[in-house]
């Protein structure tokens, strides 16, 4: 297990001919950083996108809190038989592990590569969308839709720039709060009398759809969005909490679940660079007018 470290996956084999298409992906939790350049797949002789598993390499697995190495070791091996490979852990109870060791059998490369993040904060900061996976819809919550129903927004945003799917520790699930990070909530139909998979189950089912679906996905032109990432979303919502603040709206001391709030609406949205750019222009305008 290494904290944070390099990536060597630019020194990964270029599969097929490349088309025009390259994209950077952070070396570190948070952080972005030198890259993996990749590319769609094109059949020889056509210019057209084609779906590809390389679209995969873009989406990553954060597991938040996982009590059990076991399952850990279970997910990576999830993740590389379908084509993952990009594991982040936040908080884990033990990792390194024998047990995870022992479980990830033939993936011991991916959990060996796996970043232990600090937070959710840390391991969502350059992703443009984070998928919340859970079993149940929950107070303030966004609409829970099914994975395949929600299976080719997830590969159109990962087209675009890096995508999470948020795993929830094993007895508690995910929290409202990193429920929050999340613009889309996704759960895996299953028997409502008994709903709940294993952890690495889910990660597996989450992967198997995901990788399906690639398979007949022909990815959105590039260049037509410029999504906001997770961090540019949290600098705005720390503006307007000291915008709120200065104002007299919000009060420290009773916050409430003003910003828990605001979260979630941002997180509705899918905001774009150019729209984070002009509210914070818009906060820092009446921020001025207050300081006169
Ligand atoms: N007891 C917990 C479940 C934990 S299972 C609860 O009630 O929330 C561990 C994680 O696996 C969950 O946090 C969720 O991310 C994922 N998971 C399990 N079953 C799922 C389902 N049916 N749909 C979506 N995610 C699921």
């Amino acid at each position: 297990m290494r904290r944070a470290a390099g990536n060597n996956r630019s020194k990964r084999r270029r599969r097929t001919a490349p088309l025009d298409v390259g994209f950077t992906v952070g070396r570190k939790c948070g952080a972005p950083g030198a890259a993996l350049r990749f590319f769609f797949a094109a059949p020889f002789g056509q210019n057209v996108p084609m779906p590809s598993p390389s679209i995969l390499e873009r989406i990553r697995v954060v597991l938040a809190r996982p009590s059990h190495p076991g399952n850990i070791g279970a997910a990576a091996r999830a993740m590389k038989t379908m084509g993952f490979s990009d594991l982040r852990l936040v908080a884990p109870r033990r990792a390194p592990d024998a047990e995870a060791q022992a479980l990830a059998a033939g993936a011991r490369d991916v959990l060996a590569a796996a970043r232990d993040c600090g937070s959710i904060e840390q391991a969502l900061g350059d992703t443009v969308l984070a998928v919340g996976f859970s079993a149940r819809a929950r107070d303030l919550s966004q609409r829970l839709s099914s994975l395949r129903e929600a299976a080719p927004a997830i590969l159109s945003d990962a087209a675009r720039g890096p995508v999470a799917l948020v795993f929830g520790n094993e007895t508690y699930g995910l929290t409202n709060e990193e429920m929050g990070h999340c613009r889309l909530q996704v759960s895996i139909p299953a028997n409502p009398e008994y709903s709940s998979l294993n952890l690495a189950a889910a990660v597996q089912v989450a992967c198997y759809e995901l990788a399906a679906t690639a398979r007949s996905f022909a990815p959105p032109r590039p260049g037509e969005h410029d999504d906001a990432t997770h961090e540019d979303v949290e600098q705005l919502l720390a503006h307007w909490q000291s915008a709120m603040t200065r104002s007299g709206y919000l009060d420290p001391a009773q916050p409430g679940r003003l910003m828990e709030r605001l979260r979630r609406l941002l997180a509705r949205t899918g905001l774009e660079r150019s729209e984070v750019k002009f509210l914070r222009g818009m906060l820092g305008a009446f921020e001025a007018r207050m300081r006169r």
